[in-house]
């Protein structure tokens, strides 16, 4: 009953395989057609290379490095075809990419992920931030166009969300009554956003996934990669800079090369917190952790050049992870060290919650426009193995980045935003649970505590200065 959406021709090699890997075997076994005997995965953990041993999966027991990645990948891969799913951390996306393509083969990841150590190596703050790391990545897309399909950062978010970005906006056309027929290209959707009069959006998640037992102290408790959240929370606060904005946050920082659509902040992300909206809790405060997709959707959306464009929204992640999540953070953050035991929320353990990952599309005729998956984990295990319901979304955003690869096989390096959302979101639906359209009047100006002094603006709810909170 599980339609096969694509055949692959050659080796199917994936790297890493924790949560996310786990996860997505299953989906790429029940969707692609490829020889099973090809099949073989790159990771350096004994608990995960124990499964794969127990499961009778082809493994290589290796961490990829700068200098090893060249030969091991180049004796796994087939030249001209195959596939190279990465699903790890601590490898540099954009070498592993550059790679792949140098030899044919289609390539696709979740993140632009550094080498091990950069995200607490000794270099500036300006460095350590996303928007760094995407700017190569989109350097390297301008130096050498085209060529075998890379796809960048398809997970839920960076991933799903650039796709729900547009989904939302022709919701929002309809809704308003607002002629428009789908764009077809970057620069009619930006005029589609600009002509709606969306203002901003935030990548607006609550996870409220819990085990029976109380999160044991001095142990880091997520629902995916404790050492990716660790990391991302652990470099500065980044968003897109929306030209409604009419202040500019004391710690905040321009770039001074690239697309300057962000900001960062001289702040880790992780305790930045930000007035929200989810459906489920309604206002709620999200942490504003730097992400790949805010940066990369007020580029995608901006009208003009520049730091000063004609148009652009403001876009930053709101996270409210799981409860336990935020114990641990503030665990780690007030002791100022990382906890020893990491522990990732396993599907059988959980026993309630849902992760409602969607975006808000504010400031428009309709005020806001809340547009996403509210998947259960016990949804989740009725339909696909071996993950939760945060791994799930990520894993079906895996598979339709694949398959829209193998479809488009020659469109060089891409993002998310870059890619049809229809298609996309016609392979992954089936794995989301519950996809609503929510609109809400709340402002980040409405249900604030009257006893203190704010540092707000009331002429326009929607400026960050009214998100962030103080
Ligand atoms: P995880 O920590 O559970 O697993 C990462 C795996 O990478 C581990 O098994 C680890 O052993 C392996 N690894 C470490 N160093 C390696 C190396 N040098 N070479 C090869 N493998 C190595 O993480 P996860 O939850 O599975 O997440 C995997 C990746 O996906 C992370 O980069 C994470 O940030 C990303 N992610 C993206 C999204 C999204 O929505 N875009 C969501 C969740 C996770």
């Amino acid at each position: 009953s599980h339609p096969i959406h694509a055949r692959i021709e050659g080796a199917v090699v994936m790297i890493g395989f924790g949560s996310i890997g786990r996860g997505t075997l299953p989906v790429l076994e029940r969707h692609l057609d490829y020889d099973r005997d090809q099949f073989l995965v790159i990771e350096p953990a004994e608990a995960g290379c124990a499964e794969l041993r127990q499961r009778g999966i082809a493994h290589r027991q290796v961490a990829l490095t700068p200098d090893n990645y060249r030969e091991v990948l180049g004796e796994v891969l087939t030249p001209g075809k195959g596939f190279c799913v990465n699903l790890s951390v601590d490898t540099s996306s954009l070498d592993l990419m550059k790679f792949c393509r140098e030899i044919g083969v289609p390539y696709i990841d979740t993140v632009v992920e550094p080498w091990a150590g950069f995200y607490f190596d000794d270099v500036s703050n300006a460095e350590r931030t996303n928007y760094a790391l995407r700017q190569k990545v989109r350097d390297e897309k301008s130096a050498n166009p085209g060529g075998t399909t890379a796809v960048s950062c398809c997970g839920a978010n960076p991933g799903m969300v650039s796709w729900f970005v547009k989904a939302a906006l022709l919701r929002l056309a309809e809704d308003t009554g607002t002629t428009a027929d789908t764009p077809e290209d970057r620069a009619g959707w930006a005029k589609l956003m600009q002509t709606l009069g969306v203002k901003g959006i935030h990548i607006a998640e609550r996870d409220t996934q819990a085990r029976a037992l109380p999160r044991p102290r001095d142990v880091f408790v997520n629902t995916w990669s404790v050492e990716g959240f660790i990391a991302e929370g652990f470099q500065p606060a980044e968003l897109g800079w929306g030209t409604h904005e009419t202040w500019f946050p004391e710690n905040g920082r321009r770039h001074g090369k690239g697309c300057q659509a962000a900001i960062w902040l001289n702040r880790p992300g992780a305790i930045t917190r930000v007035h929200t909206w989810c459906p489920t809790p309604g206002p709620q405060f999200g942490y504003l952790v730097t992400h790949n997709e805010a940066i990369s959707i007020a580029d995608y959306y901006t009208v003009g050049e520049g730091s000063w464009p004609e148009y652009r929204p403001t876009c930053h992640y709101a996270y409210h992870p799981c409860d336990d999540a935020v114990l641990s953070l503030h665990e780690m953050f007030g002791a100022g060290r990382q906890q020893q035991v990491h522990h990732i929320l396993g599907e059988d353990e959980i026993v309630d919650g849902i992760d409602e990952l969607g975006v808000l599309l504010f400031g428009h005729d309709k005020n806001a426009l809340w547009y996403g998956s509210r998947l259960s984990n016990e949804e989740t295990k009725r339909i696909a193995p071996d993950q939760n319901a945060t791994g799930l979304q990520v894993t079906s955003a895996v598979l339709a980045g694949i398959v829209w690869a193998l479809e488009n096989p020659n469109a060089g390096i891409v993002e998310t935003d870059e890619m049809d959302h229809a298609r996309c979101l016609e392979i992954q639906t089936p794995y989301l649970g519950p996809v609503e359209a929510h609109y809400t009047d709340w402002t980040p100006l409405q249900d604030r505590w009257q006893h203190f002094p704010e540092d707000i603006d009331d002429r326009d709810p929607w400026l960050f200065r009214n998100v962030l909170a103080s």
